[in-house]
């Protein structure tokens, strides 16, 4: 069986995920990709853009900064809005989400015989921030706040510098999806993009989450990619086009190789739907700790640009040429996680054979796309035609990155293949001396076909595309 810990094992083994600052202890809900896991991150912002932005004419991609004036975010609502239930047990005081029923029963249980009892729920706000500027803001508010029998005037000065530590605050965006908006006027103008049409953008995102857990699934620094796709405000033209965004995001999930039977799609319940959201739906995975939202498709109706045009006092109506009238369109949006492609399909992908762990990746997002390993390293003949076959594989074929192994046998050599999903390994013989082929090894049935070499690139790019 698939738990999350053999992929969390596997993870930091082999190189895709490290937990974040791990020598000085860790910190809480982050992590560090190593060099398979940004490659395998890298390969699914590949495959979005290209679904996304090369292979149609009506989206156009940006990517916006992380830090924005902080009206961008009280007029977004999420200022007020952007918030968690957040609960604390009397007993330990470990602080959990009181909507996550499974972690308060988890909890309860923790305590055995006890009865557990809870704090009334408050609403925390996930919004992160830091401070903008060129004095220590932060420093001079603590000395502003310790100390006593200070006369007025220095009270007021002290008040002065909480004031400015307060303004100097900036949020870290907890959603990449506001840069998108504010930029509505500037895409228009800069493009000869008319309604319907959509912008994509990739981008990290930040929240203060109380419970950050399940590996990466639920971190506080995480990267989205998201589409938003901008509309007549029409209810059956919401309806046409949120159906349309909800299959083409499914289908792009079965095309990198996903199991039809563990994706499914839920409907957000009327209190569970955020603030900006008219109609919510999640495309969920069947993981090893439950069915969980990977990404979220959201009719956000013209909220987001009507309450910016309100904030700013900018326009942000569209003209219809065609309609001959002015509106303020409404948005749909699909909003997914890199961390949590990337989590979902390793776990999809984990298989446990009697004697190996393979990883049955998609080719497209395999961090690695083919091995070649000269059979012998110590035979200097088969090396050098080994390195002119890996340079071929590179430099003339693009097969990147193309992995190197010459120690130990070469059944191990296979095995720490598999483990990473190369879906080819090639290796130089002392036949290939005599005659130029190769072996190809297969990664899934482990079949080994002799080839030529220069049939080489034609055999494994089969499978990429
Ligand atoms: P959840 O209910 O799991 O907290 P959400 O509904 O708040 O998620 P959205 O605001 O819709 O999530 O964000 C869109 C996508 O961003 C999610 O589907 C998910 O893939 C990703 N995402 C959101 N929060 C996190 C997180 N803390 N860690 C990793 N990915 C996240």
């Amino acid at each position: 069986m698939t738990t999350l810990e053999k992929i969390v094992s596997l993870c930091k083994r082999r190189g895709f995920i490290y937990p974040g600052s791990e020598i000085y202890g860790g910190l809480a809900g982050t992590w560090d990709y190593g060099p398979l896991g940004v490659e395998l991150k890298n390969n699914i912002k590949r495959k979005f853009w290209q679904s996304m932005v090369y292979e149609r004419n009506d989206v156009v991609g940006i990517d916006s900064a992380i830090l924005m004036n902080p009206k961008v975010w009280e007029a977004s609502g999420h200022v007020k809005a952007f918030v968690d239930p957040l609960v604390e047990c009397k007993i330990c005081h470990e602080r959990l989400r009181a909507d996550q029923q499974d972690e308060i029963g988890n909890h309860e249980k923790s305590h055995k015989g006890q009865k557990v009892s809870w704090t009334k729920p408050r609403q925390f706000n996930l919004l992160m921030y830091t401070h903008l500027g060129p004095v220590d803001l932060a420093r001079e508010a603590m000395e502003a706040i310790s100390g006593f029998g200070v006369d007025q005037s220095e009270m007021d000065e002290r008040k002065d510098v909480l004031d400015r530590f307060l303004e100097s605050r900036v949020y870290l965006r907890g959603e990449i999806t506001q840069g998108v908006h504010i930029n509505f006027k500037n895409i228009l103008d800069s493009t000869r993009l008319s309604i319907p049409f959509g912008v994509a953008q990739v981008g990290k995102a930040f929240r203060n989450e109380i419970t950050p857990g399940n590996f990466t699934f639920r971190s506080r620094e995480f990267e989205q990619m998201e589409l938003q796709f901008y509309i007549k405000p029409e209810s059956k033209e919401a309806q046409k086009w949120y159906e349309y965004w909800k299959q083409e995001r499914m289908s792009w999930y079965l095309e990198l190789g996903m199991s039809k039977k563990k994706l499914r799609f839920r409907r957000h319940e009327e209190g569970e739907r955020a603030h900006y959201a008219q109609d919510a739906w999640d495309i969920e995975y069947d993981s090893p700790f439950g069915w969980k939202e990977f990404e979220g498709i959201h009719n956000r109706g013209n909220w987001d640009l009507s309450q910016h045009q309100k904030h700013s006092g900018v326009d942000m109506s569209y003209f219809d040429q065609e309609a001959n009238k002015k509106y303020i369109p409404y948005i749909i949006e699909a909003s997914g996680g890199i961390d949590r492609a990337a989590l979902f399909s390793l776990i999809d992908a984990y298989y446990e054979e009697k004697d190996r762990i393979i990883l049955k990746l998609h080719p497209k997002l395999a961090p690695v796309k083919v091995a070649v390993f000269p059979l012998l390293a110590n035979k200097p003949e088969l090396v050098k035609k080994a390195r002119s076959i890996y340079q071929l594989l590179t430099t003339n074929y693009q097969l990147l990155p193309v992995a190197w192994d010459d120690r130990g046998n070469i059944g191990k050599r296979y095995y720490a293949q598999d483990e990473i999903g190369t879906p080819y390994c090639v290796t130089i013989d002392f036949q290939t001396l005599e005659d130029d082929t190769v072996t190809i090894r297969d990664r899934d049935t482990t079949k080994q076909v002799r080839e030529k070499i220069e049939k080489l690139p034609q055999v494994i790019s089969k499978k990429f595309v």
